[in-house]
């Protein structure tokens, strides 16, 4: 991904001069070939237009992975897989015996785990807001270039890359501005981040709230209030569903399609959403669903506010496998 989410290779390099979003969609389209065969032989009754017929093994498989123009397509992508110990890892427990999550194992050499890695797990705890702010830079044709972001979604966590700034820069006039918090639930996250950062674009997708709870329910068949309460109720108030996720905002114009074409999606399966209390709202949105079907994930944007959201659940369930079909755009 080095190449796609870098906007200064995007300006200069030619094998980069596909869009963004093209590129990545190419990418994923070919890794999402294996997950929609798989899906399309499971989704008997109304699969026909939207994944199309069973291929034959030697055929092409690239038309069955592209959108076409229809509003209520569903439309599948597929991330590409997480190694094990990504998959595997969770923020709030993880203890890694070979790094004690310090990245470096006993001999100084990275360890495999999520700390190893160049974008190490973020450390957030529960009442924290964690920001980043940074200029954003125009292109020629008034785009904003989107920067490499210091805080994302990796699989099950978020990420941190070092060198993040909390304060504005006073000479830039674009900025980009990147909140994460976890919780449980996203719209404490979204109450956190406009608190803790008088940041007013979170109300926002706070008041879409129920609307995008909706959405995710339409696609994915998974009640998220339902489950959370579930979990309250089993462990007597105790203990809840965790979540964690990101406030995108920006000051310059950024397309939805830049800024959902611009998040890691490895180890996930994503659905464009549509419906009509979505698009009241100017909110472009995907739900996702982990690979392992342990989590639920949902990004949106407002284009008109300059503001995304980037959140995962994590369920105590596991999400049947032959719901994806159900949203048809009502
Ligand atoms: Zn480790």
């Amino acid at each position: 991904m080095g190449c796609a989410t870098s906007s200064q290779q995007k300006a200069s390099s030619p094998e980069c001069s596909a869009s963004l979003p093209e590129r990545v969609h190419s990418t994923v389209s070919k890794l999402s070939r294996t997950v929609s065969r798989k899906l399309s032989r499971k989704l008997s009754c109304h699969s026909s237009r939207s994944l199309g017929k069973q291929e034959k093994p030697d055929e092409p498989l690239v038309a069955d992975a592209a959108p076409e123009p229809e509003a209520s397509q569903v439309k599948f992508v597929s991330g590409p897989p997480l190694t094990l110990l990504e998959a595997r890892f969770d923020p709030k427990s993880s203890r890694c015996t070979l790094c004690g999550n310090t990245g470096l194992d006993i001999e100084g050499r990275f360890c495999k785990c999520p700390y190893g890695r160049r974008n190490p797990p973020a450390r957030l705890s529960e009442g924290d807001v964690e920001v980043d702010v940074g200029p954003l830079s125009i292109g020629s044709d008034g785009q904003a270039l989107l920067p490499r972001m210091k805080l994302g979604i990796r699989g099950p966590y978020i990420y941190e890359v070092g060198g993040r700034r909390s304060a504005a820069i006073a000479k830039a006039s674009h900025t980009y501005m990147a909140c994460a918090a976890m919780g449980p639930t996203w719209s404490h996250i979204l109450e956190q981040v406009h608190f803790k950062t008088s940041c007013p674009s979170a109300k926002v997708l706070l008041e879409a709230m129920p609307e995008i709870l909706a959405a995710v329910q339409r696609s994915t068949s998974v009640n998220i209030p339902e489950e959370c309460a579930k979990a309250r109720k089993t462990t007597r108030g105790e203990d809840h569903l965790n979540t964690n996720g990101i406030v995108y905002v920006f000051s310059s114009s950024v397309s939805a399609e830049q800024f959902l074409g611009s998040l890691d999606i490895a180890g996930y399966s994503s659905t464009v959403c549509k419906g009509d209390g979505l698009q009241e709202l100017g909110l472009e949105m995907r739900v996702s669903i982990s690979h392992d079907r342990r989590i639920v994930r949902v990004s949106v944007y407002q284009a008109s506010s300059g503001t995304g959201f980037d959140g995962i659940i994590k369920l105590r369930i596991q999400i049947p496998e032959h719901v994806e079909s159900e949203d048809k755009g009502i």
